[in-house]
């Protein structure tokens, strides 16, 4: 019986006596162990009453273990959705209530208040900790093995995902077998990934850079995975070397960089490294390529879509951009209040189409429809452009967008020139309330290490390089930017904290 997905990803993995994973212990497990486990789970899940299109809710540290339940969701047709490891128990509580899971997997040490969110939901809770023991493998260790992968097709929901909540509430995003498998074929393609490939894995599995964009194409392609429970830097140097390929946010560039023991050496064997979630400075870029002689290849997707475009393998990898649609997505630039497509050139809303884009955020028709058009194209909330020679740039999200003085202002724009800035490390630039402006522009900066900032010397500095709208009426110092665990800066947060200076 099909299942494409199951298909494609786990089912080679029956016979494959080579290793799937290397763990950071020093241990490994082969394809046929991962498999086994795939099957024992599906099983488990079927015996505690699971039926395919039943969600599964699990809020579990990043093993092997954890990343077999993914595989057990989909052999058993059962909709995955992963949470963040942060979120607190009323966090979760939201997640499970919202998608009716009937079955919540979480650690022991959060037992108690887990098992309260389970129990006002109706949904069955069970323990995976860390290092894969729990009530749930204990439950698995009493089945056979044996499990006929359940008949599923092309448009059956495989995951919800929800989205991070940078801009407000996460929503959950309904992805079909054939988002995530149309997709991981095309990055195997467009990568080159090979059964020789050993991706070095540090990312999270709750979020579709971790869980889909990485672990999707390396089993897809047959391949291996170096599977680190988070960014350590001391276990990602030692492990490079042994690596072929590493996917990456840019916060791991940066750490990487800031390391006097990250040189050319240690990325001799890599062929591949890649970028996203987040933007990329073209600074980051050009350092490393300084250090390593490595061009990070930078791409840009999101939750509802997974990737959209990337900069070629071959070719010129250009530093601030996200590079070119990917085969079977079309990406286009409209004019955000009438959805015209803009003349080439200009920055618009970048709405995106294809067998990547996700059936709708489930329970919300209205927020699909407002977002997702249709004749099939997704609104992304992304300001973007696309030069003369086809690469899309990322201005920023619409929701950041800031309107002074009924004038539009991309923060990208300013933040590019405050980056430039001496001593700047980085900036974000925000709207804050002002009585007179409707939204003043605001820029918060961190200073390079060592470094001393004069905000009187920047204000000089760009008085003649930028309108006079689009000057920050306001310039704050602060330690460091905050960010989520994908590495995105929050504005939400910034405009909080600096929220009542006009007021
Ligand atoms: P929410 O939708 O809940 O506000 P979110 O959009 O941050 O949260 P994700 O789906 O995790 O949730 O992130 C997708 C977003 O990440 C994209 O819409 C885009 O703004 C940003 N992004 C991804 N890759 C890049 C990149 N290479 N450069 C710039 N931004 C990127
Ligand atoms: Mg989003």
């Amino acid at each position: 019986m099909p299942n494409p997905l199951y298909d494609a990803l786990f089912k080679p993995l029956a016979n494959r006596d080579t290793d799937l994973l290397h763990l950071s212990d020093g241990s490994s497990m082969s394809g046929r162990a991962f498999h086994h486990l795939i099957l024992r789970y599906a099983a488990t899940l079927q015996a505690l009453g699971l039926k395919p299109g039943d969600r599964l809710a699990m809020q579990a540290a990043k093993s092997p273990q954890a990343l077999a339940i993914y595989g057990a969701a989909v052999a058993a047709g059962i909709v995955f959705l992963p949470l963040n490891t942060a979120y607190t128990a009323d966090e979760v509580a939201y997640f499970v209530d919202n998608s009716g899971a009937s079955l919540l997997l979480g650690d022991s040490a959060n037992a108690d208040a887990l098992q309260a969110v389970a129990d006002r939901a109706k949904a069955q809770f069970l323990t995976l900790d860390a290092d894969g023991t729990g009530s749930f493998t204990e439950r698995a260790s009493e089945q056979t093995g044996s499990f006929i992968p359940v008949d599923r097709g092309d448009d059956d929901l495989a995951a919800f995902l929800y989205t991070s909540g940078t801009t407000g509430r996460s929503k959950g995003a309904m992805l079909t077998q054939d988002n995530l498998l149309s997709n991981a074929r095309v990055l195997v393609e467009q990568w080159r990934f090979t059964n020789e490939d050993v991706l070095l894995h540090a990312l999270p599995i709750f979020h579709t850079h971790g869980l889909f964009v990485a672990s999707n194409t390396v089993l897809l392609a047959g391949g291996s995975m170096i599977f680190l429970p988070a960014f350590q830097i001391d276990t990602v140097l030692e492990a490079l070397p042994r690596a072929t390929s590493m996917m990456g946010v840019p916060t791991f560039y940066t750490r990487l960089l800031d390391d006097a023991r990250f040189d050319q050496a240690l990325t001799k064997h890599m062929r591949l490294f890649t970028s996203g979630s987040a933007p990329l400075l073209a600074e980051t870029h050009k350092a490393f390529e300084e250090r390593t002689g490595h061009k990070i290849l930078e791409r840009y997707g999101m939750t509802e879509t997974n990737m959209n475009t990337s900069n070629p393998y071959d070719g010129d990898r250009r530093p601030g951009t996200v590079g070119f649609p990917l085969p079977g997505v079309e990406l286009k630039i409209t004019d955000p209040t009438t959805g015209e497509t803009l003349p080439q050139g200009e920055a618009g809303m970048i709405e995106v189409r294809g067998a990547n884009v996700f059936a709708g955020y489930w329970q919300m028709p209205e927020k699909t429809r407002e977002e997702l058009r249709d004749d099939g194209f997704f609104i992304t909330g992304d300001i973007g452009q696309i030069d003369e020679d086809g690469y899309v740039s990322i201005v920023g999200r619409q929701k950041d967008l800031i309107i002074t003085g009924g004038y539009n202002v991309y923060p990208k724009e300013i933040e590019l020139i405050m980056d430039e800035q001496p001593g700047v490390l980085e900036s974000a630039v925000i709207g804050l309330p002002h009585p007179d402006f409707g939204e003043a522009v605001a820029c918060v900066v961190v200073a390079k290490k060592g470094a001393e900032l004069d905000t009187e010397a920047m204000r000089s500095a760009i008085k003649d390089r930028i309108a006079r709208f689009k000057q920050p009426k306001a310039i704050f110092v602060a330690d460091a930017l905050p960010r989520n665990t994908m590495g995105k800066v929050q504005k939400n947060v910034l405009r909080d904290i600096y929220g009542t200076q006009f007021a």
